[in-house]
């Protein structure tokens, strides 16, 4: 459930506004997002994956958090480095390594004799 976005950080560059699939955000007079339709939010993490500036916060959870939370509370999460965590875990951002180079697989390689080609999506 997206929990915060950090006015602080956050460029307006819409990002977030436009890869919403549920059109949880409305853009704010100043450009920030607003939390508009917030219980429409499915958890996907596309808001905070998009964001350049790390400037939100999706908790893995699919119900809001209360009000007092640590989850809503921006200096917490950001001395925590749990602001836009989920896309620095995926490696999305310059300087970072795209998670799909570190995912561990089936070795790929080209076709062997009929029936051995290693699998190419598990
Ligand atoms: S987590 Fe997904 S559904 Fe929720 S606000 Fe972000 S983009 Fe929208
Ligand atoms: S993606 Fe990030 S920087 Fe861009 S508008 Fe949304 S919160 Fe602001």
């Amino acid at each position: 459930m997206i929990e915060l976005v950090s006015a602080e950080r956050c460029i307006t560059c819409d990002k977030c506004i436009k890869v919403c699939p549920t059109n949880v955000f409305d853009r704010g007079e100043d450009g920030i997002p607003v939390l508009a339709r917030r219980d429409d939010c499915q958890t996907c993490f596309q808001c905070e994956a998009n964001c350049p500036a790390d400037a939100l916060y999706v908790a893995p959870l699919t119900s809001p958090l209360p009000d007092d939370s640590t989850a809503r509370d921006e200096d917490h999460l950001a001395r925590t480095g749990l602001l836009g965590s989920y896309r620095r875990h995926i490696g999305w951002g310059r300087g970072r390594t795209p998670g799909a180079l570190r995912a561990v697989g089936p070795p790929l390689g080209p076709p062997g004799p009929e029936g051995t080609s290693p699998p190419i999506t598990s």
